[in-house]
């Protein structure tokens, strides 16, 4: 396929279903965004997701993508890396997806270092399902599943990338774009695992808790809160440990690049891996081999 030029509007694809206002429209635009700034074609991409909301990014960007079961991107995501090293792979879905039904499959990527991206779109709600309280709720959040005020404190994902090695951690916001983008084109272009949490707000679901007069979780509080690394002077994102500082110190409401470490991704470890696509392996793939092989089963 020969190369043409790429703008935001080649990765547009069908009208997403979501929610006026909704937070994941700012992160389907940034990955558009993203995408055509890195000069990408639209069969150079693999989206792979998960369920809910946020799961359904891949139908509205135009490229390669896969819906998978609840919980089960980043092993499925993986996976395709592995069999088309050449492939942009991004894994996306919401914090339930994430943090709580594929919680195990998440540590275990952030410390196989496989080269791909995971944009979480953290809303703290499944907003799907119609609102009942997320691994990444705050305490006291009420909801159908906790009436009464979640008694639970939240996930931290970020000190959890943190604590098993992810080598790029950060965290944007959906409504600011410029950072956003920018966040999305460095973690694509980092060589292994990088996490991106995003806080994108639900609209819909995500207003239980009032702090100061204002509603936790809106557009405005972020705004009002988030503490911007990149513009914290002196704040050094390749010191692990200055980053569990920051988090313990604004607890976790941070946006920017958290940490970066330059590390062998998963693939330099393996001996004798080759970069080419599997599909491009005529020789392990011809007729013949193939029968022998389905033989052996049989
Ligand atoms: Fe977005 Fe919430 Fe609506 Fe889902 S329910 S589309 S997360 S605003
Ligand atoms: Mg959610």
């Amino acid at each position: 396929m020969s190369a043409t030029l790429v703008s935001p509007r080649t990765f547009v694809s069908e009208t997403p279903t979501w929610c006026p206002g909704c937070g994941d429209f700012g992160v389907l635009r940034a990955l558009q965004n993203a995408a055509a700034k890195l000069g990408l074609q639209p069969h150079e991409i693999c989206i792979v997701s998960g369920i809910g909301c946020s799961g359904k990014i891949n139908s509205y960007f135009n490229a390669y993508g896969l819906h998978t079961l609840h919980g089960r991107s980043l092993p499925v995501a993986q996976g395709v890396k592995l069999a088309n090293p050449n492939l942009t792979v991004i894994a996306s879905g919401g914090d339930g997806d994430g943090y709580g039904i594929g919680a195990g499959h998440f540590m275990h990527a952030v410390r196989r270092n496989v080269d791909m991206t995971y944009i979480v779109m953290d809303n703290q709600v499944y907003g799907l399902t119609k609102g009942q309280t997320s691994p990444t709720s705050p305490t006291g959040f009420e909801s159908h599943t906790t009436p009464h005020g979640s008694a639970e404190g939240p996930v931290r994902p970020l000190r959890v990338a943190l604590a098993n090695g992810c080598s790029w951690v950060a965290q944007g916001f959906s409504a600011d774009m410029k950072q956003l983008v920018d966040l999305i084109i460095q973690a694509i272009q980092h060589k292994g695992f990088s996490l991106l949490n995003v806080q994108s707000p639900c609209v819909t679901w995500r207003e239980t808790i009032v702090e100061d007069g204002q509603k936790v979780g809106v557009y405005e509080w972020w705004k009002k809160h988030l503490h911007k690394l990149d513009e914290d002077p002196g704040y050094n994102p390749t010191d692990r440990g200055m980053a569990f500082s920051k988090l313990l110190e604004y607890d976790d409401i941070v946006s920017g690049l958290i940490y970066a470490e330059d590390r062998p991704s998963y693939r330099e470890y393996l001996k004798g891996y080759t970069d080419r696509p599997m599909a491009d392996m005529a020789e392990i793939l011809d007729t013949p081999t193939l029968e022998d092989l389905v033989g052996q089963f049989k």
